[in-house]
């Protein structure tokens, strides 16, 4: 997961504002904070991004990932969207009035934007990654994922609030090295939570639960900064086997 912001050292802070998680080194889920905080190898690597959601903390450094690749590009960013999610994107982003409209754009090797169209409980391969999208409970159309490559299987909710089919096709994986799953606010925000969609700790230990194998280790993103410390203690609190949170820069093999 990458950092998005930077403490008063100028480090990468824990604080997650913004979420992409790559995969590889060259393939990016989400592209929130994509432009800002990858690699020199990951941004030369990365030509697809697939999307949870449209949300701004989800999409923000997409545009100026592209950007700053435009002249570069010998081959499009492959954006893996959802039919909504793309018509979001076209509409409210890439309009000429919040940024340029790359898809009508080209440099001298040709398109730098390319969508790939996917529905919400459609599997399909992104580079030597085979994805199940599993639809999700959020504010927009939005997509969990189960993502399988070099024998390996994880999963990823994306932002979601309580919700059903993703941990029923979790539990019928076979050997699940790793669920990540969002937790965006304190108990005390439970209602802000239920009208955006997102999860509290009582609703994360709720929703793990549905989890058949419940020895597959569960990783926490998505915290908001504001409460990183308060959703950690209180997951903490319900003492859940297998729990902890993802730290924002640091590199996981499964
Ligand atoms: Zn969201």
């Amino acid at each position: 997961m990458l950092p998005s912001s930077i403490d008063e050292n100028g480090t990468a802070s824990a604080r997650q504002h913004l979420l992409t998680i790559v995969i590889d080194d060259c393939v990016a889920i989400d592209a929130g904070c994509l432009a800002f905080s990858c690699s020199d190898l990951q941004r030369r690597q990365i030509r697809d991004v697939v999307l949870t959601h449209p949300h701004l903390d989800h999409i923000a450094g997409l545009p100026m990932f592209i950007d700053d690749l435009f002249s570069t590009l010998d081959e499009p960013i492959r954006v893996h969207a959802t039919r909504e999610m793309i018509d979001i994107l076209e509409r409210d982003i890439f309009n000429w009035s919040i940024y340029p409209k790359f898809s009508d754009l080209s440099n001298g090797s040709g398109p730098v934007i390319e969508y790939r169209e996917f529905s919400l409980g459609e599997k399909f391969e992104v580079q030597k990654l085979n994805i199940h999208s599993v639809a999700v409970n959020h504010k927009v159309s939005a997509s969990g994922f189960v993502i399988s490559g070099s024998g390996s299987t994880i999963a990823i909710t994306g932002d979601t609030g309580e919700t059903d089919e993703f941990w029923q096709v979790c539990s019928r994986v076979p050997n699940l090295s790793a669920v990540l799953v969002e937790c965006a606010f304190p108990d005390e925000y439970a209602e802000l939570a239920r009208v955006s969609h997102h999860l509290t700790p009582t609703g994360l230990a709720s929703e793990l639960k549905k989890l058949e194998n419940a020895a597959v280790p569960v990783y926490i993103i998505n915290i908001k900064p504001m409460f990183r410390d308060r959703v950690t203690a209180e997951i903490e609190a319900f003492k859940l086997p297998n729990v902890e949170v993802l730290e924002v820069g640091e590199a996981y093999e499964f």
